[in-house]
């Protein structure tokens, strides 16, 4: 197996053209309803480059066959393939690629985490320590694991603005805590929370924590290392991948002690009618055959990225969400949701007197494109007292001109549903 190790994150010179940028996306030419695209719903899945598009055809045109069972050449250049964007997603997060886990996405991920390391473990009078802002990914499978062992979830509350109380965090993490599980990044606030120090913290107090990189990884340069928690879950196709990829990445110890999730073929060194000897970590989680053709897309995913500069891919987001911000604040009415200085390009809103649902089909009839809904996160929309909000979520392939569309478009319904 290739392996690699962690090596430190090295931002990247020059800025890219990102009208050039723009041009790899074919899905972005489009129209909507006879306008052009605008493409607003990046934090629930990103659009792909043709890079990405041009792997998965090449793939299944040329080298479709199986991994880690073929020993003619295409399950040769398949394996190596696959297993070459193992290396390379373990590169981008700074981690040791045989300590990442291929599997379909951060809800599988996370309910790794759930069945084969807190299942075994937790009992009665055990606490699992989640913030108001998880995803219900992020909530679930602690639930399902609290009813059946006993333990108990405990809720670090967030304050108005959408930050983390750190000090009600750090209150709450007593010697019950055995578990954190904290979004990097909120889907509907944008909030960045500080994992790097929430994670020492827990370090102190023994407490093990799991940070969902959904939002993070396809925004941030993340290190995975450098934040030092046990572990972080990605989904691939937020990061300009395709679906049903993601990965989990673990201590190895911790994989080491974890039994396997899910039994079958590839993740056996041997098996019997006696009993059956595990393969090694990472391979002992990932059984059947897995999403070659889009672990292949991924892998060329994280290499656009890294060519594009995730410094750059922060500045110009950041650059977009001040812009947007800006705008949005002068349309009468509207209340935004998420306010931290320390935000990602996610806002979620509402206009006083409009439903968010209807707000967002009156946007998509002028080809704007954003989510309204709940966001999967009931017990966040639950703290603001609202049944829903609008969300808009930018890229770094969306454009000033886009955000003064959407502006367009949103005063126009305001001016129709007022
Ligand atoms: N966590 C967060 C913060 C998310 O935004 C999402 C996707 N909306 C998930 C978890 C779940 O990711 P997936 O559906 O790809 O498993």
């Amino acid at each position: 197996m290739n392996l690699s190790s962690p090596r430190p994150i090295h931002p990247s010179a020059t800025a890219p053209d990102w009208e050039r940028v723009r041009a790899d996306f074919p899905l972005l030419m489009r129209e909507v309803n006879g306008k052009p695209l605008v493409y607003f719903d990046n934090a629930n899945t990103a659009q792909k480059p043709l890079s990405v598009i041009g792997a998965v055809d090449e793939f299944y045109r040329r080298y479709n066959a199986n991994v880690s069972r073929a020993v003619h050449a295409l399950g040769t250049e398949a394996t190596d393939a696959y297993e070459g964007a193992r290396t390379k997603l373990a590169r981008f997060l700074n981690v040791r690629s045989d300590e990442l886990v291929l599997c379909s996405g951060t809800t599988f991920a996370i309910n790794l985490v759930a069945y084969s390391w807190a299942l075994p473990r937790l009992k009665a009078g055990d606490v699992i320590l989640v913030s108001r802002m998880e995803h219900h990914a992020n909530i679930v499978p602690w639930q399902l694991v609290a009813q059946r062992t006993g333990a108990t979830i405990r809720v670090a509350e967030i304050s108005p603005d959408g930050s983390l109380d750190m000090d009600a965090l750090h209150a709450a993490m007593t010697p019950e805590v055995k578990l954190l599980a904290l979004t990097h990044v909120s889907n509907v606030l944008g909030t960045i929370n500080p994992v790097r120090e929430i994670c020492r913290e827990a370090r102190k107090r023994g407490i093990v924590t799991v940070i969902d990189g959904s939002q993070a990884a396809p925004h941030l340069s993340v290190d995975v290392t450098a934040i030092g928690c046990d572990f972080y879950a990605i989904t691939g196709h937020k990061m300009c991948g395709p679906t049903g990829t993601g990965a989990l990445w673990a201590r190895r110890e911790l994989l080491q002690e974890m039994p396997p999730f899910i039994g079958g073929g590839e993740m056996i060194k041997e098996v019997s009618f006696d009993g059956t000897v595990f393969n090694d970590a990472p391979h002992k989680f990932e059984a059947g055959t897995p999403n070659i053709a889009g672990f292949i897309g991924l892998g060329v995913a994280v290499d656009y990225l890294e060519e594009l500069g995730r410094n750059h891919i922060e500045a110009r987001e950041q650059e977009l969400l001040a812009h947007f911000t800006e705008e949005l604040q002068r349309v009468e009415g509207v209340r935004i949701f998420g306010t931290t200085p320390h935000k990602a390009a996610v806002v979620s809103f509402l206009v006083e007197g409009a439903h968010s649902h209807d707000l967002a089909t009156l946007l998509d009839l002028q080809g704007v494109a954003v989510r309204s809904g709940q966001h999967c996160a009931h017990p966040l929309l639950q703290y603001y007292g609202v049944a829903a909000t609008c969300r808009a979520s930018l890229a770094f392939y969306n454009t000033h001109e886009e955000i003064e569309s959407f502006m367009a478009a949103l005063k126009k319904v305001r001016a129709l549903l007022g």
